[in-house]
């Protein structure tokens, strides 16, 4: 049996429905908190009182990092999912379940029990400003999800056996959904793993899925990246192509699976927001999405592309910048680039669009030409010159200086014309490899709650 671990905000029920569901599996039932008592010889409320909740952490990623591998449930911590290690520790090889509650019946069961504060607020508003702040993280720990407001323990328990047993999705959406795959071009060892993992006998009913969702998406080195990923950390997932020309279609299937996310990209980036139930400020502001995150009946947009073009420019606080292009990509850029109060001047071939995105963004816009003028630290492509089957440069070698240094979006091929052109001329380059390396690290996260190294995913992608 894989271990069952309960997470959730306190007072959604942890403790005693765990005790339940430990006696109907007839497995042993481990509380972190009370394994920290026994381990710290003190209480709780002691340790917060005497050595703050920094201390309390400690102990609690200590006791994590020993808990049994099997046969057994483990009740958690409600803070446990803040932090990228224990979520690492917590969800190999487990079924994790994300317990909720609606704030008042959190607020009853919490004055009948009091805990420790973790702010200095009114209770009522510590609980909701906690859950929020760890909305996401709450999110990323869910294989499952159940709504405790309205059930007994006995009854929550009885949920979480019927859906370790039976799974959540029904027969007939399962065998839909499957002729919907076989009817996408996928490679047929693909077929024949989504027809075993969705309809075949012996299948297995706690499997999940991800995937890319995109039209077409055939060229995206996601699906080779998340299942090595999934072997690395022991999660049951599997992650396949959503290939459709239409985004509904596809955000439908990804819910009657009960997908746990979608990689968004071309040329769904946009359309996918109208397609969620709430989006990110940083999606919001870029105006794309490239991560949906299905949790407990809700898609969640958010935008990563951006924080992957902003990792490899930690060092660039301050430059002169010239951004090619104004499309979805470049959106992602001017934000990331503007965030690290760059002097950005955008420059595209319909000067149109550069004007919008320059208003939308905060940035300077010039005509193609003006380049030479400029003079800029760093230039970032944003275009698609250069991406397979093109062979273009949106710069002659001329054009470029070797204090500049030169980062091209494009990833296909990993080293482009204007790469090319850049190293002979002596820049500092930046491949579009590094983009997809960082931008699928903080998808990871956001799915699972787990902290990639950059080295594994290197690897994998090498
Ligand atoms: P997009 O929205 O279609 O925008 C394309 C941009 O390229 C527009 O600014 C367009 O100018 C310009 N362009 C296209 N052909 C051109 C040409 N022949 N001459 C001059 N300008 C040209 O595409 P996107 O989503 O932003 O993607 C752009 C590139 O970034 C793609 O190659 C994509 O693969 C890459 N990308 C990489 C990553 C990564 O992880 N490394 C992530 C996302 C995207 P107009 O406005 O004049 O049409």
């Amino acid at each position: 049996m894989r271990r069952i671990v309960l997470f959730g905000y306190r007072g959604t029920g942890k403790t005693a429905i765990g005790t339940i569901l430990a006696r109907g599996l007839n497995v042993p039932f481990l509380d972190t908190d009370t394994l920290i008592e026994q381990e710290s010889g003190r209480t709780i409320p002691d340790i917060f009182r005497e050595d703050g909740e920094e201390r309390f952490r400690a102990l609690e990623r200590d006791v994590i990092a020993t808990l049994p591998a099997r046969d057994i449930v483990i009740g958690t911590g409600g803070g446990v999912v803040i932090d990228p290690v224990n979520m690492e520790h917590l969800r190999a090889a487990s079924v994790c379940v994300l317990l909720t509650s609606d704030l008042a019946t959190i607020g009853r069961r919490l004055a009948r029990a009091p805990r420790p504060p973790l702010t200095n607020l009114p209770q009522n508003e510590e609980i909701a400003q906690v859950i929020t702040r760890r909305r996401r993280q709450y999110a990323a720990s869910a294989d499952f999800c159940v709504d405790t407001s309205r059930t007994s323990t006995k009854e929550a328990a009885d949920r979480i056996l019927s859906l370790l047993e039976k799974g959540v999705v029904p027969a007939p959406e399962r065998a839909a959904a499957f002729r919907w795959f076989a009817a996408s071009p996928l490679p047929a060892p693909e077929h024949a793993r989504l027809e075993a993992l969705l309809t075949g006998p012996d299948r297995d009913v706690q499997t999940r899925f991800l995937g890319v969702a995109g039209f077409p998406c055939s060229h995206s080195k996601s699906p080779l990246l998340f299942n090595r990923l999934f072997k690395r950390y022991d999660l049951n997932y599997h992650y396949t192509r959503f290939e459709d020309p239409s985004i509904r279609t596809i955000m439908q299937v990804a819910r009657d699976i009960d997908a746990k996310g979608l990689s968004v990209t071309i040329p769904f980036k946009k359309d996918v927001m109208a397609c969620v139930d709430e989006i990110d400020d940083a999606a919001q502001q870029i105006g794309a999405a490239n991560t949906v995150v299905f949790a407990c009946g809700s898609a969640h947009g958010y935008n990563t592309d951006w924080l992957g073009i902003q990792k490899p420019l930690a060092g660039y606080k301050g430059a002169r910048a010239v951004l090619l292009g104004a499309g979805g990509v470049a959106a992602a850029a001017a934000y990331a680039l503007t965030d690290l109060d760059m002097e950005v001047t955008i420059l595209n071939r319909t000067p149109q669009k550069a004007q919008e995105l320059a208003e939308h963004s905060g940035c300077r816009w010039e005509s193609w030409d003006a380049f030479s003028g400029i003079n800029p630290d760093l230039v970032v492509n944003a275009t698609s010159i250069g991406m397979q089957p093109d062979t273009g440069s949106p710069l002659r070698g001329d054009q470029l200086k070797k204090e500049m240094t030169v980062f091209d979006l494009v990833y296909t091929p990993p080293v482009t014309p204007l790469i090319a052109a850049a190293r002979k001329a002596g820049c500092t380059t930046i491949t579009g490899t590094e983009v997809f390396i960082h931008q699928a690290r903080e998808q990871f996260r956001l799915f699972f709650g787990i902290d990639v190294p950059d080295t594994a995913i290197r690897e994998i992608l090498a």
